[in-house]
């Protein structure tokens, strides 16, 4: 019997059809155009896009949580940290790649902060890396302004009446992270068991941190 690959072969498990995309998107053929031509005109090299491919794919929310841990039992720290977010992260070794500002927004028993980008997605990625899709869509972005209260409901969070709500507009320039409440009965945890509890959603603003995930 020949080896002829098809789509209904016989396995013993079952997969979809591995399919080649060969015509690439217009995002695709764009950012091709303009790696070529900036490599071609000798502004970047391939090894600086590399560099910088790795540099973004190395952040992630443990940064941002290890810094929140660190602000919670560390009140010395913490004070540094508002008065200058940028400064405070690069104290614990996180570098930032860019321009951009940090600025850190405490939430306490009366103000509830929230980040946006009401015009695209800027993101404090030094710390928290690549933003979630919903960030990035115009619904959030829009509603997030326009109705707090509302979209804080849909992620599960039911603030009382009287906390209010701070809503931080992200730019290219300023970016924002939101130092959560510390929740009740982890005063005896240590900087590590406390990072382990902080989320990236809670960093945005959208949710509390919470023991065990349970809803607020
Ligand atoms: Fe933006």
């Amino acid at each position: 019997m020949t080896s002829v690959h098809t789509d209904h072969h016989d396995h013993d498990h079952d997969h979809a059809a591995i399919e080649q995309v060969d015509r690439p998107g217009y995002y695709e053929v764009m950012e091709t155009a303009i790696r070529e031509l900036l490599i071609a005109k000798g502004l970047i090299s391939a090894g600086d896009i590399r560099h910088q491919i790795e540099v973004l794919d190395s952040r992630s929310p443990a940064l941002g949580a290890a810094v929140v841990a660190r602000a919670w039992t560390d009140p010395d720290f913490k004070r540094r940290l508002l008065a200058d977010g940028r400064k405070g992260c690069e104290e614990l070794g996180i570098s930032f790649y860019d321009d951009t500002q940090l600025i850190v927004l405490e939430n306490t028993s009366e103000v509830h902060n929230l980040i946006v980008c009401t015009l695209c997605s800027c993101y404090p990625r030094p710390v928290l890396g690549l933003p979630p899709d919903w960030y990035k869509l115009k619904p959030y972005r829009a509603r997030a302004v326009s109705e707090p209260r509302k979209v804080l409901a849909e992620f599960g969070t039911h603030l009382p009446d009287d906390v209010e709500i701070r809503v931080s507009d992200s730019t290219a320039a300023v970016r924002y992270l939101v130092l959560p409440l510390r929740p009740e009965g982890t005063d005896d945890w240590s900087p590590d068991e406390l990072a382990a509890i902080v989320t990236r959603d809670a960093m945005i603003g959208v949710i509390p941190v919470t023991i065990g995930g349970e809803a607020a």
